[in-house]
């Protein structure tokens, strides 16, 4: 399948990132959002880094301009009327994703790949609002998105091995990694990383050692390159507390039950680097 044109629903940290990767590959890009600062923020963002690239002599006045050439903005989701694919990178709530792919539906052509970049919702209740569900894909970026080279591609229930392949080459033409994944609680990344800071919080509620001293050993024993316990706090420590938990209630298995050191810092409000506390201080 051809992709000419790309569309990206939110343009907050990861929607932003996604149209830069995808005009960095030439594609023009439909950036969408329902707030005109956050666009107003993703321009300026995306304009600060080209600058920086230009001012380092790695893209010139003339490639910085084609970049920005290939950009457009909106608030209104009729725009993405000619876009190949779409992909959406809106708030992690079901019912409005539901919501607004039945409106993708509506306005995109018959040919149009729908994907969502969710980190953890099912790719085939959000598929059951639309009449294509065989087009709708999962495609799944880390961030910052320019910087890290992964994409977990998930096919729903019904999406067809085109769709999952269309994506996957599109992946490529932005010069990311794609890997395939089940439709499972955390794919494949999220899956093993978040049991392991979790086992990290048991190992400090047990004290076998401090924050200090678990995040040194992971370093230099494991060859990590931050420690899990810094990596909790960068995370947002209710953002893993919440992931711990759907996993505990989708899969049954107590093996993912929260430590209670994740619950104490939330209920402290030292949710990270976010709040200024959470494993370690950085207010100091
Ligand atoms: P964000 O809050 O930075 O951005 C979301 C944007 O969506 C906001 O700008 C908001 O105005 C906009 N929005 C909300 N409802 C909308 C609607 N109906 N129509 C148009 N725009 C709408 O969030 P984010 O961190 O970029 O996350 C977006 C998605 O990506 C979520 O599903 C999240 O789970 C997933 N994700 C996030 C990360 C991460 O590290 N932040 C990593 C991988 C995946």
């Amino acid at each position: 399948m051809d992709i000419n044109k790309v569309g990206v629903l939110g343009a907050g940290t990861m929607g932003a990132g996604i149209a830069q990767v995808g005009i960095e590959a030439g594609f023009p890009v439909v950036l969408i959002d329902i707030e005109s600062t956050v666009l107003a923020k993703a321009v300026k963002g995306l304009d600060k880094a080209w600058q920086k690239a230009v001012d380092k002599g790695k893209l010139t006045e003339e490639g910085k301009h084609k970049w920005q050439s290939l950009l457009t903005t909106s608030g209104d989701l009729k725009d993405f009327a000619d876009c190949d694919v779409v992909i959406e990178a809106i708030v992690e709530n079901m019912d409005i994703k539901k919501k607004v792919f039945q409106q993708l539906d509506d306005i995109c052509p018959a040919h149009t790949i729908l994907a969502s970049n969710t980190s953890a919702l099912s790719i085939t209740e959000i598929a059951s609002s639309t009449k294509r569900a065989d087009k709708i894909v999962g495609m799944h970026f880390f961030n910052p998105v320019p910087v890290m080279k992964l994409v977990e591609v998930i096919p729903g229930a019904e999406t067809t091995d085109e769709a999952a392949a269309a994506v996957m080459e599109l992946c490529f033409k932005i010069k990311k990694e794609p890997v395939k994944a089940k439709e499972v609680p955390g794919f494949i990344v999220n899956r093993l990383l978040v049991p392991y800071l979790n086992e990290a919080a048991f190992a400090y509620q047990e004290g076998v050692a401090s924050a200090e001293e678990i995040d040194k050993a992971m370093k230099l024993g494991a060859n990590m390159p931050i420690g899990p316990l810094a990596l909790c706090d960068m995370v947002g420590i209710d953002v893993l507390l919440s992931v711990c938990e759907y996993y505990w209630r989708e899969f049954g298995d107590s093996k993912y039950r929260p430590s209670l050191a994740l619950k104490s810092k939330c209920r402290a409000g030292h949710l990270g680097i976010k709040t200024g506390k959470g494993f370690y201080d950085y207010t100091k």
